[in-house]
């Protein structure tokens, strides 16, 4: 491997994520979500190693365009729907399932001559970002069904809480979705990850859209992706490029803000926030070095971090040195940085090689 940051992504571990998502939702169609690149592990390689999902969800037209090209036949979500009528023929002519949020995408398919999609009809069930109104859903599917351009119509929500077991608003929400759903005959889907877990499937002809779980990595605050029975897909690594001694009260890094309190050991590793290893990591963020958790000490540079390996370390140039992964749960390190693994993951991949392992 190179000397600097490298994200290993386990292809093995995406299966086995998969087989705990289908075990623990009997039944239930899988939507496997794979925008921002599929959460930072590489769109293509990520959907083209489980092309037996029900679906893919996708924010974006470019990215669902990549994955046709890239030769993925199963059917592919447009999460936010089209926008102007060359999208919409984008959609039908490469079978692309879009869905249906607003007023002007009725519009838009009210207009369209010739050619049909296969239509998700999101209500807007309380967490106030995409959806319609379920006040107006019988009107609204009445006018779906009478619509030429309408292949299927189907009908989605979206919960904004479920990651929050106690929190009463999914309840609230539920009641809605539970109106919007008796009175429609067809498919349906509310649950992201944290729903699929935390709340009570609905019967039926049910699609559950996971991101994170598929990925190793949990929704929860109070549980990792390991206590879930899943296995982390990224193993975040670099190695150790420096490794010398530090004197008490020496200052490291820029601005000097961490001043050592004895002498030690100090070890650079070639990783830094131009890689994805975020700036906003304090000092004490555990890094794996040969087994043991060793602290961050001072700023985060853009290809460098520092590490206190302590005084009678043995460590040398060339070692590995993991950021996340194995032996080391992203939602452990999350908190030091006050993220959350969603925006670990996504930041990593754009600039460093990657490489993709599949052992299953
Ligand atoms: C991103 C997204 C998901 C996946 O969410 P996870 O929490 O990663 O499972 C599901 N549904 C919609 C509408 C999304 O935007």
């Amino acid at each position: 491997m190179t000397f600097g940051a490298r994200a290993l992504i386990r292809l093995d571990a995406l299966k086995h994520n998969l087989s705990v998502i289908r075990k623990s939702c009997p039944g239930a169609k899988i939507m496997a979500v794979v925008k921002a690149n599929a959460y930072g592990h590489g769109m293509v390689p990520v959907a083209q190693s489980i092309p037996d999902v029900d679906s893919f969800a996708v924010a974006r037209m470019a990215e669902a365009i990549q994955l046709r090209q890239a030769g993925v036949e199963t059917p592919i979500v447009l999460l936010a729907g089209v926008f102007n009528d060359d999208e919409l023929q984008q959609a039908i002519t490469n079978n692309f399932e879009i869905v249906v949020h607003c007023e002007e995408q009725i519009g838009l398919l009210d207009a369209a001559q010739g050619g049909a999609a296969t239509v998700w009809l999101k209500f807007d069930t309380g967490m106030n970002r995409l959806g319609f109104n379920p006040d107006d859903a019988e009107n609204l599917i009445t006018r779906l069904r009478n619509c030429n351009s309408v292949a299927e119509l189907r009908l989605m929500s979206h919960l904004a809480s479920a990651d929050d077991r106690g929190n009463a608003a999914t309840g609230a929400q539920l009641e809605r979705i539970n109106e919007l759903v008796e009175g429609f005959d067809g498919a349906v889907s509310i649950a992201n990850s944290a729903g699929a877990l935390a709340w009570p499937a609905l019967t039926g002809d049910v699609w559950i859209r996971p991101g994170l779980l598929l990925f190793g990595l949990s929704p929860f605050d109070d549980q990792t992706g390991g206590e879930l029975g899943l296995l982390p897909v990224m193993q975040f690594e670099a190695r150790l490029i420096a490794v010398k001694p530090l004197a008490k009260g020496a200052l490291v890094g820029y601005r000097g803000r961490y001043e050592a309190p004895a002498d030690s050991t100090i070890g650079i590793i070639s990783a830094g926030y131009g890689d994805g290893y975020t700036r906003h990591f304090k000092t004490g963020t555990p890094v794996l070095v040969n087994g043991r958790k060793v602290p961050l000490i001072g700023n985060v540079s853009m290809d460098m971090i520092a590490v206190d390996l302590g005084p009678d370390a043995a460590d040398q140039v060339g070692d590995v040195a993991t950021l996340w992964g194995d032996g080391l749960p992203i939602e452990e390190v999350a908190p030091w940085a006050d993220a959350i693994p969603y925006d670990l993951v996504c930041g990593v991949m754009n600039r460093e090689a990657s490489e993709i392992v599949d052992q299953g």
